[in-house]
């Protein structure tokens, strides 16, 4: 009854306001929702204040996810009618990654076991995963089931496949493994490597905070000549908006498959290592970071392949070893090697 009675009033509010207060009315209610999230997301870190990282070693920091407050927090932020529930941690794909995680460069194993927490599992996330920021610092990383479930070839071209319209006779087939690693325990440290990557960004104050504030741009940014820096905002250069602006993943505006297939063009002269990278300046810091230690530190493939009526179109790596990425290398190398002194 309650109910029925607050959508009549919304009913006569909206057709009381004509279609610029519509327009406004709904701003000012996502603003509200906005406003609600983030002071679910405070409400959270506070009350998770003092469970930093402990001497636990990161390989023991994996479960369920059940703090009740955090699910909430992420069913308030998606708004959607799928909530994201606890799911049994899928300690058979965690113990096979963890052989991988000592491989590791000592300097992201050191970080790992400093700043991150915790790694929960759930289900229904609304992504693949999810980084946190705690009131102490640390940082807590969700992964969704289902994706650590998959294989990374087929979560890497799913992926894509949520930014692109594909016309009929076009299919895709991108790689960031070779057969032989194409388990779920490589995509699950793919996951990984990009989530600590977004947190390392903000502990090296390469990156803007997740509520979007900046403490200092670091020197020798990783972000310089790619992105336009302000107090007030981060956008994308001019130069690289034309080609690599309106880039969406798991959203209703897609590309169209020539515009696609166009980027593909321009992608290993640009300073972009992926597609994915070019979302946003914190997408691009941790793209980046992710693709420096899987394809130059680990050696791994990452490659894009467009076919049309089964004759490829498009056939290339991601060009993060080309000469014009020289000096970003160098910027992601000189990070593992501070990394490297943290003492743990
Ligand atoms: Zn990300």
């Amino acid at each position: 009854m309650k109910k029925s009675l607050l959508y009549l009033f919304l009913g006569i509010f909206l057709g009381a306001t004509g279609l610029h207060g519509v327009r406004a009315l709904r701003t000012e209610l996502r603003k509200r929702h906005v406003a609600k999230v983030e002071s679910a997301r405070i409400d959270w870190a506070v009350q998770t204040n003092s469970n930093g990282a402990s001497k636990v070693h990161f390989r023991n920091r994996f479960s369920a996810c059940d703090d009740e407050l955090l699910l909430n927090y992420f069913n308030l932020k998606r708004d959607r009618k799928t909530p994201t529930v606890k799911a049994e941690a899928n300690l058979e794909i965690w113990n096979r990654f963890v052989l991988l995680y000592e491989q590791w460069p000592q300097g992201l194993k050191n970080y790992c076991e400093q700043y991150v927490s915790h790694v929960y599992v759930v289900s229904k996330l609304g992504s693949s995963a999810y980084a946190l920021q705690k009131n102490d610092s640390s940082f807590i990383i969700l992964i969704d089931r289902e994706a650590m479930e998959s294989l990374p070839n087929d979560w890497f071209t799913d992926r894509e496949r949520t930014a692109v319209e594909l016309a009929a006779g076009y299919t895709i087939d991108h790689r960031i493994e070779g057969d032989s690693n194409n388990r779920p325990e490589f995509t699950l440290e793919t996951l990984l490597i990009h989530e600590v990557a977004h947190c390392i960004g903000i502990t090296t104050n390469q990156t803007r905070k997740f509520d979007s504030s900046w403490e200092k741009l670091g020197q020798n940014s990783l972000l310089e000549g790619v992105f336009q820096v302000s107090k007030v905002s981060v956008e994308m250069t001019p130069e690289n908006q034309e080609h690599f602006d309106d880039l969406h993943y798991y959203r209703d505006q897609r590309l169209s498959t020539e515009e696609y297939i166009k980027r593909f063009g321009s992608l290993r002269n640009s300073p972009f290592p992926t597609m994915y990278s070019s979302v946003n300046d914190l997408e691009y810091f941790a793209d980046y970071f992710y693709a420096y230690v899987h394809c130059i530190v680990q050696q791994r493939p990452l490659e894009y392949s467009v076919y049309r009526n089964g004759q490829k179109v498009v056939g290339i790596d991601c060009g993060i070893s080309l000469p014009h990425h020289e000096k970003r290398r160098t910027i992601i190398s000189n990070i593992l090697s501070e990394l490297d002194t943290l003492n743990n």
